[in-house]
């Protein structure tokens, strides 16, 4: 069994929302249905160093200035740090854990818009460049970053941009940080519902020739292209679409035996997205990728 990591300090800030509290429902519904959920250690601020800047970093753990602190939309509270630095290093641990075992799943998001000196868009650290450089660093020859979440993953793009070894496929289908990315990095935007799986498969089939046993793939499973989901939702995409995308996902990995360490990224409950329906695509998604 895949290891599927959470830590319920996530939760400890005041922010009440979905990136900072939605894991935690994730993580009880796998456990009733008889998973295991592995506590990773934060992340370190050696490791974050390694990707933000001191100054962002430090405004993050003390507050100031405050305006950096709360860059990423949140307001900021003493239990900040603790959260952050729970929920990204669940995407640490996922990485180091693909490495070892071949697939593993963070119950984590709020990653993708965060750049090297600020946040963004409910991301506060970059778990996703994050996990690519630590990837690299422990051995992995080719990292590929599959951002199937609703918005733009420049904060993603900001920090791996300039690497060797690591790939950025960004597929979107809402136009919240539409960046233009440098090659061989791509962003594609998915206008109308008919063509979302096509895209997926297009996407997915032009890396065929690229891909080697072994390489990692880093997968932010975003649920918030929902046709209900009123940040980022486009009209048609349906829930079966999105376990649909999930599936192809899976099958690309496991028929080119790659490691895969995936995350929930976006998703917000709202008047047509009930909790219920959002945590259980959350679930079905770390189901499907962590099967044996
Ligand atoms: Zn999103």
């Amino acid at each position: 069994m895949a290891a599927i990591f959470f830590n319920d300090k996530t939760t400890q800030t005041s922010v009440n929302f979905d990136t900072t509290k939605k894991g935690a429902d994730v993580a009880r519904a796998l456990s009733r249905r008889g998973y295991q959920i592995t506590i990773p250690e934060p992340v370190t601020r050696e490791i974050l160093e390694r990707y933000h800047t001191p100054a962002y970093i430090s405004a993050i753990e003390t507050g100031e200035p405050l305006d950096l602190a709360e860059s990423q939309n949140f307001a900021w509270d003493p239990h900040t740090w603790t959260s952050v630095t729970a929920q990204t290093g669940a995407m640490v641990a996922a990485v180091h854990a693909a490495l070892r075992d071949g697939r593993a799943y963070a119950l984590a998001s709020g990653f993708h818009h965060a750049s090297r000196a600020r946040g963004g868009g409910f991301c506060t650290f970059n778990g996703i460049a994050i996990a690519a450089g630590e990837a690299l660093a422990a051995g992995a020859r080719h990292v590929f970053i599959l951002d199937f979440d609703a918005h733009g993953g420049g904060g993603t793009h900001d920090i791996i941009a300039g690497w060797d070894h690591v790939m950025h496929y960004d597929m979107t289908t809402a136009t919240y940080e539409a960046y233009t990315p440098t090659a061989p990095h791509r962003r594609v935007h998915v206008h109308t519902a008919a063509t979302y799986l096509p895209t997926v498969n297009a996407l997915l089939a032009d890396l065929d020739a690229q891909v080697q046993p072994g390489d990692v793939v880093l997968y932010n499973a975003g649920m918030d292209s929902y046709e209900g989901c009123d940040i980022g939702g486009l009209t048609g995409i349906t829930s079966d679409m999105l376990r649909t995308r999930d599936a192809l996902v899976d099958a690309w990995v496991r028929r080119h035996n790659l490691k895969i360490a995936a995350c929930l990224a976006g998703g917000y409950q709202g008047k047509n997205y009930p909790n219920e329906l959002l945590i259980q695509l959350h679930r079905e998604s770390v189901e499907r990728i962590c099967a044996d």
